[in-house]
């Protein structure tokens, strides 16, 4: 990988303002899931850099929540500048340890960027309120205090973006944070931890900690000093997190998987309808949580809208993330093959048909030719479980309510799509279906000033938007008397 700014690869654990080798001396190989090629070897983290992670942050605290907003805000702003200047830098990191093409890995880094912008202005708007008073001697006030010590955990889906949608708000708001970045992508969070130190936060107030899910993640569970844990992942993991964090009390955000639907009416414009599904369900290579999963299509567009998918879907071109035009690189792994496989197969044997792709494609590795399926219906795994993949299964269905029924019918409330022109039925559906988010028309949603999450087991709080900050603020009564 060639960068203009060599420091910006790190490879140690960032704790206390200092890059630290584990005490186990054990190491994570991060490798380009494009080529197999090890990228670097990153210091793995256990109990012990946990600990001292969390120590730091405590010690930072007091100081950083007593900054001024402004004075915080100053920094974070710097932080976000120093991001986008480096962006071309940090997106190869992101592509070589990740495998999305370069110009999308570019666009996160922008994205994530934002959230330091965004947060660096919201910092500024952290208000309490006054409250009329219930005695003449008595004026009762409510204010907003950082919760304390944070604790992150990310995925490896967006190695970079997933880090401000926390950081920033936290650290807006007075919060100091321990982030546990995923473990086959910690290049990108510890790139940020660099330039985080160039923009001049103070020692303690970020601090990375890649290393083993159980041993780190664990020791942040556990803490008696983390007040916050803020987690972006599976719902499985998310689950065994909220049960961990009961014992102290703690308080949760969680951001976990999805199961989006897309729904595509008659009176839809094919075209946007077109763009919009190949947006939600390709970006990543099918491996975000807010991409399309199940694809209803009414009977009178179905036909015309699945030729021309499957006409688009063909045409993609595939490759190494650094390759120019390349639309879709690598999945993670071959555990993220497998589960394409078994999601086809299992669709295949109950009556679906492929209608492009539909398998391994031929550049080898945990490159997968993105695949449309006809024929989808509600007994087939891939209606139920997130692929996470680049797998489009359409489903076709007859009336309005007929179709939020289908929608609704699942465990998970991230994100929900559907295009139609007709004005009463964006009101209506987009009232009637049970997700966080709810793109009209459009397959692309993300913006840092939007508030980002889902209901049931989606998860719990929202990032971005001046509710994104409240996840890491108290509120606290003051009534005083004798006045
Ligand atoms: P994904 O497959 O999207 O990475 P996971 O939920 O498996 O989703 O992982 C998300 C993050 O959670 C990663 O940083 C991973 O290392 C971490 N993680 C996984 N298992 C645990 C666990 N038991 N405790 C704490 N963190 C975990």
């Amino acid at each position: 990988m060639r960068l203009d700014d060599s420091a910006l690869l790190q490879t140690r654990c960032w704790i206390d303002g200092e890059w630290r080798d584990a005490a186990s001396g054990k190491e994570i190989a991060v490798t380009n899931p494009s080529t197999g090629a090890v990228v670097a070897q990153v210091a793995s983290g256990g109990k012990a850099e946990a600990e001292a992670a969390i120590a730091a942050a405590d010690r930072a605290l007091p100081a950083w929540r007593a900054l001024t907003a402004k004075e915080r805000s100053g920094i974070i702003r710097r932080w976000h500048d120093l991001i986008v200047a480096a962006a071309d830098d940090l997106a190869a990191i992101l592509t070589s340890e990740q495998g999305k093409p370069f110009a999308e890995a570019r666009g996160e880094i922008l994205y994530g960027a934002a959230f330091f912008e965004f947060y660096a202005e919201e910092a500024k708007r952290v208000y309490g309120e006054t409250l009329p008073s219930y005695a003449a001697d008595r004026r009762l006030l409510a204010i907003r205090q950082p919760i304390g010590v944070v604790a992150a955990i990310t995925p490896w889906n967006f190695p970079m973006a997933m880090i401000p949608r926390k950081a920033a708000p936290a650290l807006a708001a007075g919060c100091t944070m321990v982030l546990k970045p995923a473990s086959a992508t910690p290049l990108s969070a510890l790139a940020l931890a660099e330039l985080g130190r160039r923009a001049g936060l103070p020692d303690g107030v970020f601090n990375v900690v890649p290393g083993s899910a159980r041993e780190v993640g664990d020791a942040l569970v556990e803490s008696e000093v983390v007040r916050k844990l803020t987690f972006t992942g599976s719902t499985e993991v998310g689950r065994t997190l909220m049960a961990g964090a009961a014992r102290t009390i703690k308080k949760v955000a969680l951001e976990l998987g999805g199961n989006a639907p897309v729904i595509v009416f008659d009176d839809a414009d094919l075209d946007a309808a077109i763009e919009g599904t190949i947006a939600t369900k390709f970006r990543n290579m099918g491996q975000t949580c807010v991409c399309a999963n199940r694809i209803y299509v009414q009977a009178g567009i179905h036909d015309r809208f699945a030729e021309a998918l499957a006409a688009r879907v063909r045409a993609m071109k595939i490759g190494d993330g650094f390759e120019a035009d390349v639309q879709q690189g690598p999945l993670i792994d071959m555990a993220a093959v497998e589960k394409c496989e078994q999601h086809i197969a299992d669709a295949l044997e109950k009556g679906a048909q492929v209608i492009a792709g539909g398998g391994r494609h031929a550049l080898g590795g945990s490159f997968f030719e993105p695949t449309v399926l006809a024929g989808a219906d509600a007994s087939m795994l891939i209606a139920r479980e997130e692929t996470f993949g680049p797998v489009a299964p359409i489903f076709r269905f007859e009336t309005e309510d007929e179709v939020i029924a289908a929608a609704n019918d699942t465990e998970y409330g991230l994100a929900a799509y559907f295009f139609t022109r007709d004005h009463g039925r964006v009101w209506r559906v987009g009232e009637a279906l049970e997700f966080g988010i709810v793109g009209v028309n459009t397959g692309a949603t993300s913006y840092e000033g939007a508030p980002f999450g889902g209901v049931k087991a989606s998860g719990i709080g929202r990032e971005g938007s001046r509710h994104g900050i409240d996840e890491f603020l108290e509120l606290k009564y003051l009534c005083i008397a004798g006045i």
